[in-house]
């Protein structure tokens, strides 16, 4: 995140700040970064504050820019765009991954990185391949996935209890502290029967981000929740897309999902009033925006009549040329997009399912009209041919000043047990510490107050390394 998401009250008036700022939270980015072993250039990341350690170098080498990446590079350098009364400069930047790339020599003071593989054979996945099926999974692991941490932590001292359900928390009434958490052990998944079991232990941690943190709590009597901030303000980045045809085959569907992105218009003073947003650049074609390549066979047999020989070449000369910009915005928090639970929404356990309440606000709908007048102006300037099209039927459709947009999520759910320096407005203090419960942590995404701009696995991950710092020195 960008030295000004952790201060977006006191710098634009919107939003709250952070009980702690970049500088702080630093050093646990650098634990993050080791953990999920990140793939960056530190001279491509220093844009708007961001800083580095003198002779930092992240654990591995950046995941190689793609061509269309070096050619978008090219076409919109010198580029500015005008917001309110300044100017902004249109630059691509290499985007950091959680994604094998090549090992830093240079890393942790010579020693380097050895790379995670796969959880089943540490032999393979060390290094991406490119294949292109990262979403939702990486055959061969060179994405990083949770399992890695889990398997480690198994070597130690940590037992994964399988097929099991939190389902409450017990509360000693005379101290306030968490005295266990009961779970049920199911058999079937789909006619389960249940044993229940109860877990004892001086700490608790809270471990489910930001959906099934706030529904547990809630579940257990409304737990943590002096502030009623439990389960409110849930954030994401709602994502708008636009997509046309270059004018030249730019390799479309080669390598990672995506390997650069404009970062240069995710801060300035029009987030006194629009969400900012950074811009990912996809190597995928229109596979998100409309389901290519399929869509595109689909198309060319049935309504162009195309077979053989010319569907082949009409596809290599269609789909080869696809571009698809991602602008994902910034979300405000809203303390009405909330978790909830309700005694009409159960499982098979008898479990409370969490219900959502989302919407997004003028702040985010500004954002999108801003990101569709600079979609304009790159692919104007990059000579793409536009077909973006919002479908009015769509789920994610809206309009505002009299034009539609259609938005998507993007699965970066945050915001729904924040930090803060007020037990009045927030769940948990910096450390990520219940106020009310003082054995209890929760951490993941749901103790962010901002979303800012950025993906929010690599703070969430920092915020984890603080709070154990807090944890371990309340153990010894
Ligand atoms: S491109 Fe994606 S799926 Fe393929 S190896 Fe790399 S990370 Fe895994």
């Amino acid at each position: 995140m960008l030295p000004n998401d952790f201060r977006m009250k006191s710098t634009y008036g919107v939003g709250t700040d952070w009980p702690i700022n970049y500088q702080q939270l630093e050093p646990h980015y650098q634990q993050a970064e080791r953990e999920i072993g990140v793939s960056a250039n530190v001279e491509d990341q220093r844009y708007l504050g961001l800083t580095f350690p003198p002779g930092y170098v992240y654990p591995m080498k950046k995941v190689p820019q793609s061509y269309l990446d070096r050619r978008l590079t090219r076409a919109v350098a010198g580029m500015k765009v005008r917001y309110g009364q300044e100017d902004y400069e249109v630059f691509v930047s290499s985007t950091p991954q959680g994604r094998n790339s090549i090992p830093h020599p240079d890393y942790d003071g010579g020693k380097g990185y050895k790379p995670a593989g796969s959880v089943d054979d540490p032999d393979i996945g060390q290094r991406c391949e490119g294949n292109s099926s990262c979403i939702p999974i990486c055959p061969v692991q060179a994405k990083y996935n949770a399992m890695k941490s889990l398997q480690a932590a198994r070597r130690h001292m940590v037992e994964v209890i399988y097929q099991a359900v939190a389902s409450r928390l017990e509360l000693d009434p005379e101290t306030r502290r968490i005295s266990g958490i009961t779970y049920k052990r199911y058999d079937r998944p789909s006619a389960p029967t249940f044993t229940t079991h109860t877990v004892r232990a001086r700490l608790y941690v809270l471990a489910g981000n930001a959906i099934e943190n706030p529904k547990l709590l809630l579940a257990s009597g409304g737990l943590a929740n002096s502030s009623e901030q439990v389960g409110r303000n849930l954030m994401d980045h709602p994502i708008l897309l636009t997509w046309g045809l270059m004018p030249e085959n730019i390799g479309a569907f080669r390598g990672p999902g995506s390997t650069s992105g404009i970062e240069s218009l995710r801060d300035g003073a029009f987030r006194r009033h629009r969400g900012g947003y950074r811009i990912e650049i996809d190597n995928w074609g229109w596979n998100f925006a409309a389901n290519s390549p399929y869509s595109d066979v689909s198309t060319f047999v049935t309504q162009k009549n195309l077979f053989g020989k010319a569907l082949r070449t009409r596809l290599r000369d269609t789909v080869s040329r696809q571009l698809r910009l991602g602008f994902l915005v910034e979300q405000l928090p809203d303390p009405d997009n909330r978790v909830t639970i309700s005694e009409d929404w159960k499982t098979q356990l008898g479990e409370y399912r969490p219900v959502i309440h989302y919407r997004i606000s003028e702040y985010e709908l500004a954002a999108f009209a801003a990101a569709k007048a600079t979609s304009d102006l790159i692919y104007q300037r990059v000579g793409v041919e536009d077909f973006t099209q919002y479908d009015t039927g769509d789920p994610g459709y809206v309009t505002y000043m009299g034009q539609g947009y259609k938005y998507n999520g993007s699965g970066h759910l945050v915001g729904t047990h924040r930090i803060g320096s007020d037990p009045k407005s927030s769940v948990t203090n910096a450390d990520l510490r219940s106020w009310d419960h003082d054995n209890l942590y929760l951490v993941g995404a749901g103790s962010m107050p901002t979303i800012g701009t950025s993906n929010p696995t690599l703070t969430l991950t920092a915020l984890v390394f603080k709070a154990a710092q807090s944890m371990l020195k309340e153990l010894r």
